[in-house]
């Protein structure tokens, strides 16, 4: 119930304006946001960097309302790659497509994310594209598959919980994806995901068993222990090394099990989110684990 409500809220602009602005979110906000600016974004890159695990940085932001704005997020991308090439290496970038448009115009959202991929590919960086509420889906996946053969080594979020999921990576069936699962952020009816938790995670379950020996070089977004328990048998029952996939987990979340697991040789990437427009991302955030809606309530009240 209370997971319903933060996701209805995170869709709320009235809601968004108010908290936004509000300066008592600020504590919380730097749990989960690395900061507002590229610079701040990078020197966290670097800060993990110096542990032994690597970022993917996300520019905040989503849905928008005019092709101007998606042109300005593709630009601020470009200024992501080139400065990831310069002082971070091994960084990736995370988009949305909502935020090249893809709601308002499915061909100018291609040609800015091709303008992306060209750019990332001169630059040896690598695009990994977000996946987002079903209403956009089918279209961010079409469009990530016309560009696949061309950036075979660009990165898909796949959702568990959707129940297209098994058929859509079934679906590729010339070049293989390289995919991040995850169990799915959204708010979705019954009839396109599973609701349950403990179904989700046995579907997360299974798409890990078949990711690890159909597809090259998956990652696992997730910070559930038997999710991560699972990779790791997986792997080890199929012989694959523990450079050949990833783990990838969010800023803020479980930083000790990101540091244990690059200890034990495992490849880790942290999501890295930066900028302004932080409050949707914050809210699902609140709505994975609803005890930080305490948290959220108090620093909005000022406790
Ligand atoms: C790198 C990465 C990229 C992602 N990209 C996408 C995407 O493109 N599309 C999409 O729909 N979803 C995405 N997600 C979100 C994902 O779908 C889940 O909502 C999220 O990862 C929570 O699920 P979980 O597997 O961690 O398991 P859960 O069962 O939700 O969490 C397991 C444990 O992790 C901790 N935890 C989890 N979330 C939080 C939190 N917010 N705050 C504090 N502790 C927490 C808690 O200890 C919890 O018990 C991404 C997640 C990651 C890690």
């Amino acid at each position: 119930m209370i997971k319903k409500l933060l996701l209805l809220a995170a869709e709320n602009k009235r809601l968004e304006d108010r908290v936004s602005r509000n300066p008592l979110t600020k504590g919380l906000v730097s749990r989960y946001v690395a900061g507002t600016t590229l610079n701040e974004a990078i020197a966290v890159a670097r800060a993990l960097n110096a542990k032994g695990i690597d970022v993917s940085l996300d520019l905040l932001g989503e849905t928008v309302s005019e092709l101007r704005e998606s042109a300005a997020a593709t630009n601020a991308y470009v200024d992501t790659i080139h400065a990831i090439a310069e002082r971070a290496p091994g960084a990736t970038v995370s988009v949305k497509l909502s935020q090249l448009g893809v709601g308002l115009d499915r061909s100018v959202c291609a040609g800015h994310l091709k303008q992306m991929l060209e750019v990332a590919d001169q630059s040896g960086v690598t695009v990994e594209v977000d996946m987002e509420h079903s209403s956009v889906g089918p279209q961010t996946l079409e469009t990530y598959r016309s560009f696949l053969p061309s950036f075979p080594n660009t990165r898909v979020a796949q959702q568990a919980a959707l129940r297209r999921c098994q058929d859509d990576l079934n679906s590729f069936t010339d070049v293989k994806p390289r995919i991040r699962l995850v169990k799915g952020a959204y708010r979705e009816s019954i009839d396109k995901a599973i609701c349950d938790a403990g179904e989700v995670t046995a579907q997360f379950l299974h798409l890990t068993e078949w990711a690890l020996r159909n597809l090259p070089d998956p990652a696992f977004g997730t910070h559930d222990d038997a999710c991560i328990d699972h990779v790791k048998a997986v792997a080890d029952r199929l012989g694959i090394d523990r450079r050949d996939f990833e783990f990838q987990m969010l800023y803020g979340v479980r930083r000790n099990l990101q540091e244990k697991l690059a200890a034990e040789g495992y490849r880790v990437r942290v999501y890295v989110p930066f900028g302004s427009q932080w409050y949707p991302y914050l809210m699902r955030r609140m709505a994975e684990r609803p005890a930080n809606l305490l948290l959220f309530l108090r620093s909005l009240i000022g406790g």
